[in-house]
């Protein structure tokens, strides 16, 4: 992150005295929480929050459960949502949660028990005007639904505003879950139409199959007539050269969680996936996938980064001298958050949007932050991803100087 940051910094001629502010966290809070687990045993879990940035607007950023987990690369996730809220110019600062733990050997009531007490111990930290937290590895609607009811028993009353990506009954939006693929769809479009690339009929692979990856996928095929060839994810992959049956795949993961075994389609190695020669690659698992050792073997035009940090920085470097069109994740997946925005601006209107509605703002915010990031590759000559930490950086620091020193 600071690496990203400090490219960009330069070419702004940032002054040293706002560069010591953006490179540091503003808040960072570790905490305990004991759980009883089914077979009686008392386990305590490590949990972090990092309130990065708040210049802009009360932090904004997922939870996410697992094990690798720790406090430098939640911080580093939080300044990302510092620059990705930027970048989408939504009124948020950056914050991220994290709980070590392996949610997949936890029992569902384990996991809401968890999450309570966690909530319950940074509790006066968040709230709709200070930290907004939502959905990220691991974690989805029915947690988002504890957050909410475990910080509305503290604070006395009803608070939708406190947690985004929450279920629709009890004011999530339409369109949320959707909109980070939503949104990568929207970017992998707009980056063939500037390189003059047909996006009907131009392939596709797609590294993660989870939300980003599956959603991604399924409208690149419906929406605009792209060809989704490979798929890979937490346990194996398959490969079509004529193109996978994106819904078909979709009832199939439902079923057995994985793409693996799926018929009609060769498997397919982790290790294969990168080297195909596809028109865009979309890395939509975790971080630091696409290295200095992958990277020369990759032939795609454009990728679109679905989840955060999945290139390292070396292996960006090669990518851009090398031709290859790289929509950074601050940018690419940043409707994910755009959304969480529409969401919280909804719950505290107490007003309710129609999906077209969200769609349609959606679309809008995206083509406006992937432009903005576009004009400013081409004015500064350099990558997409220079340039978005150049868009968000300026927005920050300028309101930075207008707000002044406190004391
Ligand atoms: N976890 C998502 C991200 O990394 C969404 C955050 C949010 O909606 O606040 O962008």
């Amino acid at each position: 992150m600071l690496q990203e940051f400090d490219g960009a910094a330069r070419i702004l001629n940032l002054e040293p005295g706002i560069w010591k502010i953006l490179t540091h966290p503003k808040r960072q809070i570790t905490v305990s929480c004991p759980i009883q687990m089914d077979n009686g045993e008392i386990e305590v879990f490590t949990g972090y929050r990092v309130q990065y940035n708040i210049t802009l607007g009360p932090a904004k950023g997922g939870i996410r459960y697992h094990p690798g987990v720790t406090l430098d690369e939640v911080t580093a996730l939080a300044a990302w949502m510092t620059w990705k809220c930027a970048v989408a110019h939504i009124p948020f600062g950056g914050g991220k949660g994290g709980v070590i733990c392996d949610p997949t050997k936890m029992s569902r009531r384990e996991i809401e028990a968890l999450t309570r007490r966690y909530i319950a111990e940074i509790v006066d930290a968040i709230g709709p005007e200070k930290d907004v937290p939502a959905p990220d590895v691991n974690t989805d609607a029915q947690i988002m639904a504890w957050v909410m009811d475990t910080y509305s028993m503290h604070v006395g009353h009803t608070s939708t505003a406190v947690v985004t990506g929450k279920p629709i009954e009890m004011g999530g939006s339409l369109g949320r879950r959707e909109a980070t693929g939503r949104g990568v769809m929207i970017a992998a479009r707009e980056s063939a139409k500037h390189l003059g690339l047909n996006i009907k009929g131009a392939t596709v692979a797609v590294q993660g199959f989870g939300n980003v990856g599956s959603i991604s996928a399924e409208l690149l095929a419906s929406q605009v007539g792209a060809t989704i060839v490979a798929v890979t994810d937490w346990k194996g992959g398959v490969y079509n050269p004529k193109g996978l049956d994106i819904p078909k795949l979709l009832d199939y993961v439902k079923q057995h969680k994985t793409v693996d075994g799926f018929a009609g389609a060769e498997p397919l190695a982790h290790t294969d996936l990168f080297t195909l020669d596809v028109d865009i690659l979309i890395p939509a698992a975790l971080e630091n996938q696409i290295t200095i050792d992958n990277a020369p073997k990759i032939k795609a035009k454009v990728i679109v980064e679905g989840a955060n940090g999945p290139t390292t920085p070396d292996a960006h470097k090669y990518l851009h001298e090398h031709g290859v069109f790289v929509v950074p994740d601050i940018l690419a997946n940043s409707s994910g958050v755009t959304t969480s925005y529409f969401e919280w601006v909804q719950d505290r209107y107490g007003y309710f949007w129609t999906e077209k509605e969200v769609n349609e703002r959606l679309e809008a915010k995206m083509c406006e932050a992937f432009n903005a990031v576009l004009q400013t590759s081409l004015k500064y000559r350099v990558d997409m991803r220079t340039a978005a930490y150049i868009v968000a950086i300026s927005r920050v620091a300028t309101v930075t100087r207008m707000r002044g020193m406190y004391a």
